[in-house]
Order: C-alpha cells, then structure tokens, then sequence
C-alpha cells in the first residue's frame, strides 16, 4: 500500500492509473476506522483495480471546535487496517496541503440542505462538499463509495456529482451494525461504558418507528413517540427524530403509495453526538 500525503502525489498516481487503463476506487474517511469504512474498502477491492482511501479529519465540516479538537485520530492503526482489506492507496493529507488557503467557493443546496444535519451543523454540507470535490479532483474515481449511515450526505453527495458533472458512479452501502444495533461510528470509541450500555435504544426506537410507518401510524404520531421512547433514557438529549421522505428530505405528514421513507435521529449521550436513520419503503 502506497502512502501519499501530498494532493500532487496522488494527482500524479492517479492519472498514471486512469492512463493505464486501470479502475480506481475512492473511499473517503475521517480515520478511525472500524468495520463499517473497512467495508466500503472491501467491496472497493473487489470491484476496482486500485482502492484509493483518505484518511482527512476535514475541519471546514465541523461547526462545534469541540467536537473537531476530540474527533478521534488513530493514523498507525488506520493504515495497518487497510492495507489488509484491500488499500492500495492511503492519501493523508495535512489541513494546510488540502487547504493551502482558505476555500472562498460556498456550495448552496437548497431545500436538501435546510433539514437535519444541514439545519443542525450550518456550514457542514458546504465543508463536505468542498473537500469531496477535492478528492474527486485528486483522486479521479471511476467508482466512489459512501456509507448510508450518513443519509443526508449521500443525497448531498449525489446532488454534487450531477450539478457539477463528475463522471463517476456512486455507490452506496448499508450500515454496519454492532452486535446490540448501535451504528458503528468513529465517534462510538468518546462514549463512556455507561453511555455504550445504553447507546443502542437509538437504534430501537428507530425500529419502532419503522414498525409504526408500516402500520400507517401518522407521521407527526410517529415522531411524537420516537421522541417520548428516547426520553426515557434520560441521558439522551435529542436533537432531532424526522420521518421524512427518502428521496427530498423533506418531512412528510402523510404516506404515499411507492414513496421510501427515511426515519432520522441525531442525539447527544454524554457528550457525543450519534446519527442514525432507517428507511422504510
Ligand atoms: P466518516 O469517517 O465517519 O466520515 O465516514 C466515512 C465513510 O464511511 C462515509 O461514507 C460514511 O457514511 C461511511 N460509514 C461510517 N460509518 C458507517 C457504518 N457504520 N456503516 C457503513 N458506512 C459507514
């Protein structure tokens, strides 16, 4: 596995591949990986001829410092994982070789970004855009691999590649699990073992709402409940619990026949901020 840690390492590298007629994958990260990235590596594997991964904890995408400064790092550990799951490229960047200055560039993606985690983190899908583009630009993939874990990031990222043209296919992958249904998340690793004990009720009372949808519970029902069955637990603070439909994001007050719904969470438990979601077609 090579290691790049410069933008015209990898640029030189790839466009070498593309020219010799090889298919690059991309799968972008912000390190500390756990099964759930290592998966996205994998299927990279199978289906390309080189895995391009980037390890970059991107900070125009945070909105809290806090959150920025105790993201986990783990750069050693990262690229002894990957190579084995089938890397054949670790591109990690320092801050100042993404941005040698400051981007000026903001992306606006209107009703899309208005909701959740666009609503919650102003400034975050610009800061995602802005270094997913990059990447697309270093790293010039025929194929690149996100996680459905992050929902709204993916119809984000999707929105990109169509308003700007890049000629690449996206693929996207369901979300890895721990054993109790918690979502695997680098942010997992700050929870205390009190807070680990009871992270998993996220992912249950994801599950009773989708229960309820099938059902034909009322949206607005729906909600009220996810947000009654949360506050059980008292060392949840959530910040949101949407049934919105899976393709516009939008909140929805009604079911349609043939329209995905998609159930979205984020909550605070001792001081981490988990995501979740699950979509119900
Ligand atoms: P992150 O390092 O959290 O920015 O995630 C990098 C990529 O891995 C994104 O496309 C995420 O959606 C994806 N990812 C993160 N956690 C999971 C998970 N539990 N299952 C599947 N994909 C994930």
């Amino acid at each position: 596995m090579l290691i790049f840690t410069t933008a015209a390492e990898l640029r030189a590298y790839a466009e070498q591949a593309r020219a010799a007629g090889r298919r690059l994958g991309l799968v972008p990260t912000m390190g500390a990986l756990h099964e759930g990235h290592l998966q996205l590596v994998r299927a990279a594997a199978q289906a390309c001829d080189e895995v391009i991964a980037s390890v970059f904890v991107n900070p125009t995408q945070f909105n809290n410092p806090d959150d920025l400064r105790l993201y986990p790092r783990l750069p050693e550990q990262d690229a002894a994982a990957l190579a084995p799951a089938g890397c054949t490229v670790l591109f990690m960047p320092t801050v100042s070789e993404v941005y040698p200055q400051p981007a000026v560039l903001r992306f606006d993606f209107g009703a899309l970004e208005q909701v959740m985690e666009g609503a919650h983190r102003p400034g975050h899908f610009n800061g995602v855009a802005t270094v997913v583009s990059k990447l697309f630009h270093l790293a010039r993939p025929h194929v690149a691999y996100f996680g459905q874990k992050d929902f709204q990031q993916v119809a984000i990222v999707r929105q990109l590649i169509a308003d700007l043209s890049f000629d690449l296919k996206l693929v996207v992958f369901p979300t890895v699990r721990e054993v109790d249904g918690l979502a695997m998340s680098s942010r997992n690793a700050r929870l205390s073992p009190a807070a680990r004990a009871v992270a998993p009720l996220l992912y249950q009372v994801l599950q009773q709402a989708a229960t309820q949808v099938r059902l034909g519970v009322p949206p607005a029902q729906v909600q009220q409940q996810a947000l009654a069955a949360l506050a059980q637990e008292s060392a949840f603070i959530p910040e949101y619990i949407e049934v919105a439909d899976a393709h516009s994001l939008q909140p929805i007050t009604s079911y349609e026949a043939g329209r995905p719904v998609v159930l979205c969470v984020a909550a605070h438990l001792g001081g981490v901020r988990l995501i979740d979601n699950m979509v119900v077609e």
